[in-house]
């Protein structure tokens, strides 16, 4: 018998996502594909949630590499740096590089991820303004860090408390400008942002909400903020931190089904069979994400997928954020502000710790915890399977070990 010749994958973007389904794919399929990866960035994967701590010193850059991956070893796994894809030509099936050569294939993946946002307003691409997002950004912001001035973030999000405290732990003089009036508002209730600013403040980084900047002023490059009010801020660097947007041009232009990411179904699979879509440039019943869990969750499936599991799908779960925030444990799921909901809240000043449920018809339906997150996923539970409560409602608050009476216990649950 003539054994088949292995199918020809390229996969688009060599990063977190890209990384784990090669490696996932190695594992369930040796041998079955021939696989190139074509990266725009220089260097090979990295684990782009640690820029957060390699900026902050708290782990050296050679942390950052993906290479414990199954795709570094087998023979039909290539993988080609600081390439970026300039376009698609998916009747003919190849990929033109930007350098000009063109990559034939049987079957593609993009895994493109997402372009931070610069903000639409005069001054933004001023020399002296960067976004967070790859190992550029993080050299650039380390430069900063080391120059005598000010630096000036803009968006209280994750991305930008993180790039607040990470300078300021290098020495920057850090000032972190946030639109709305609490930090990460779309996680977070408005006394759980406010535990959060402290913890932030603490950090050395001084913290302004509810100030909108409308331009960035500077002759040769970045000199000041300038805000809605009037006001302005002195700067030497500013770091944009106010979200990202998914990478679907490739996919737009070449045809594809696209919407605010590219159109797959629960099989990971685009407007075509042969192209698949993984990680925050792909969107699933809607929803695009801009987290690494469900990117890996997609690179998972499409892995099983092409091994040969008919029937691997990708379910959405309830959208939970459970992150550290410049090392502070925040955890946030489910409609935690309900202005028609019970809420049960407990707070301790001194240790920073800060827990607020909401619940309605005795079923929780929200949670956010700032400070301590122990009991995170049993909360997420309680709220994904809609569990009543009634009979630990006054202990819910303290976590599992005191509600050990409850049908969700898993101190029972252990007996
Ligand atoms: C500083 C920082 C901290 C973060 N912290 C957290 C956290 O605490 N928790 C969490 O869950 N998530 C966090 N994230 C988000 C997380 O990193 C992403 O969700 C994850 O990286 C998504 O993986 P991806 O493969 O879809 O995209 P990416 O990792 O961005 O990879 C996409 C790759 O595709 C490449 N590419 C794009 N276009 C082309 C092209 N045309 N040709 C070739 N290559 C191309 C890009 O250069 C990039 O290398 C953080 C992100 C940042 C920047």
């Amino acid at each position: 018998m003539i054994a088949r010749p292995p199918e020809r994958l390229l996969v688009i973007g060599a990063g977190m996502a890209a990384a784990r389904f090669a490696d996932e794919l190695a594992r369930r399929a040796p041998g079955r594909y021939d696989v190139t990866m074509v990266g725009a960035e220089p260097r090979g994967p990295y684990n782009r949630v640690l820029l957060s701590a390699a900026l902050a010193g708290e782990i050296d850059d050679d942390a950052l590499a993906l290479d414990d991956a199954g795709w570094r070893s087998p023979a039909n796994f290539r993988l080609l740096s600081g390439c970026p894809v300039a376009s698609l030509d998916l009747a003919q099936r190849f990929a033109r590089l930007g350098d000009g050569r063109a990559l034939a294939f049987d079957r593609i993946v993009l895994a493109t991820g997402s372009t931070a946002v610069r903000l639409p307003i005069p001054g933004a691409g001023l020399p002296g303004v960067a976004t967070f997002r790859d190992l550029a950004d993080l050299a650039a912001m380390r430069e900063a860090a080391r120059a005598p001035g000010r630096v000036a973030v803009i968006g209280g999000g994750l991305l930008g408390i993180e790039a607040a405290a990470g300078l300021a732990k290098l020495g920057a003089k850090v000032t972190l400008v946030h639109r709305m009036d609490r930090l990460m508002e779309r996680q977070l209730d408005a006394r759980s942002a406010s535990f959060l600013k402290r913890a932030v403040e603490r950090r050395g980084v001084d913290v302004r909400l509810d100030v909108e900047t409308v331009a960035i002023a500077g002759e040769m490059r970045a000199e000041a903020l300038v805000f809605a009010d009037g006001g302005r801020l002195a700067v030497d660097f500013v770091v944009v931190a106010v979200g990202v947007r998914p990478n679907v041009e490739l996919a737009r232009a070449a045809g594809l089904a696209v919407d605010r990411g590219v159109v797959v179904d629960q099989g990971m699979a685009a407007s075509l069979p042969f192209v698949h879509a993984i990680g925050e440039c792909a969107e699933t019943a809607g929803q695009v994400c801009g987290l690494v869990e469900p990117a890996y969750a997609h690179a998972a499936v499409l892995a099983r997928r092409l091994a040969g599991e008919v029937d691997a799908r990708y379910l959405a779960t309830p959208p939970a954020t459970h992150l550290k925030v410049s090392g502070v444990p925040v955890f946030s799921a489910g409609a935690f502000d309900a202005a028609d909901a019970e809420a049960i809240t407990y707070e301790d000043r001194s240790l920073g710790v800060s827990k607020r449920l909401t619940l309605r018809d005795d079923r929780l339906i929200g949670a956010v915890l700032v400070g301590e997150t122990d009991d995170a996923l049993w909360y997420r539970d309680l709220i994904r399977d809609s569990v009543s409560v009634a009979a630990f409602r006054d202990d819910l608050i303290f976590g599992p070990l005191f509600c050990n009476r409850g049908e969700y216990s898993p101190v029972k649950e252990a007996a």
